[in-house]
């Protein structure tokens, strides 16, 4: 259950029974939208934070782990990727890390709350700086509905940059909504996945790569990273590929890459297992 005490804004989960916090100056805005409750405050140390339904989304200084993380990785090592979809990612951080990549030739980003990009222009505007980039595209409708109309074989790459596994995000964490991303991508295309904490939740990470897996994924793994501004502090992706193998452990090829936190190393390190993992 989200707190606001002493000018903190504590997200305290129950469930993990731990918490995540930062110092608060002032709250910039409160807006509730048919689909949820966002919340953007100013801290003292971390930049702007955005809140959505109580959880936190990102802040301005340290969202380069997520969005660098969630996009690179694939990018680099998948380097015939052409036709990128993103669903959810309405912050638009996502979106501008994937037309870092020159051969990426358009970007459909698809968020069901325009008011999510439309507050991440006024207070996140770094993260928007690429928004009038030629190859995206911005649609403000539900993924699920989406995804089910996009033509088969269509998709390279399809990020999915959602919230939690509630609400308006549940179903992007199920079969029927993975049998829809497998319809839509091409053969060889791959599926990008935030998928949670490692640490808090390792079954929800094992969870879906068995649902990946059902639909006919034959090719699925995990990454790593830090993320503060998360439960535990450690985040993950999941990746899974329609046919052939991932190429995921990177390329001898130097890529020229302007980043913060990525790199060779970092890519490597994001691959290693931890030992209670057992796959
Ligand atoms: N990095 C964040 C995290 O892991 O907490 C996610 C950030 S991004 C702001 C999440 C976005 O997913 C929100 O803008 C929300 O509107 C969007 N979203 C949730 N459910 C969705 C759905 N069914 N279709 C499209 N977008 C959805």
């Amino acid at each position: 259950m989200p707190q606001l005490m002493q000018d903190w804004f504590i997200e305290a989960m129950d469930s993990t029974g731990s918490a995540v916090g930062f110092r608060v100056r002032k709250k910039l805005e409160d807006v509730t939208t048919p689909f949820q409750h966002i919340e953007i405050y100013e801290t003292t140390d971390f930049g702007n934070l955005m809140v959505i339904d109580g959880c936190i989304m990102l802040t301005g200084r340290e969202n380069f782990f997520y969005h660098e993380m969630l996009t690179h990785p694939v990018l680099c090592t998948h380097p015939e990727i052409r036709q990128v979809a993103i669903i959810g990612g309405g912050d638009c951080g996502t979106l501008r890390e994937v037309l870092k990549h020159p051969g990426v030739k358009s970007v459909t980003q698809v968020d069901i709350d325009e008011m999510v990009t439309r507050l991440s222009e006024k207070y996140f505007p770094e993260l928007c700086e690429s928004n009038q980039d030629p190859r995206a595209t911005l649609l403000f409708e539900d993924g699920l509905e989406w995804i089910e109309n996009q033509p088969e074989n269509s998709l390279d790459l399809l990020i999915i940059d959602s919230t939690d596994p509630v609400g308006v995000a549940e179903g992007l964490f199920e079969h029927p909504f993975y049998k829809m991303c497998f319809r839509a991508l091409k053969p060889g295309g791959v599926l990008v996945q935030q998928s949670e904490s490692p640490l808090l939740h390792t079954a929800l990470i094992a969870d879906m790569q068995e649902k990946l897996k059902a639909v006919g994924f034959r090719s699925t793994d995990w990454l790593h990273f830090p993320q503060s501004c998360y439960p535990s502090g450690w985040w993950s992706t999941t990746v899974a590929r329609k046919g052939g193998q991932l190429k995921l452990p990177y390329p001898p090829e130097t890529i020229n890459l302007k980043t913060r936190f990525y790199n060779r190393e970092i890519h490597q390190a994001a691959l290693a297992k931890p030992a209670f993992w057992r796959n």
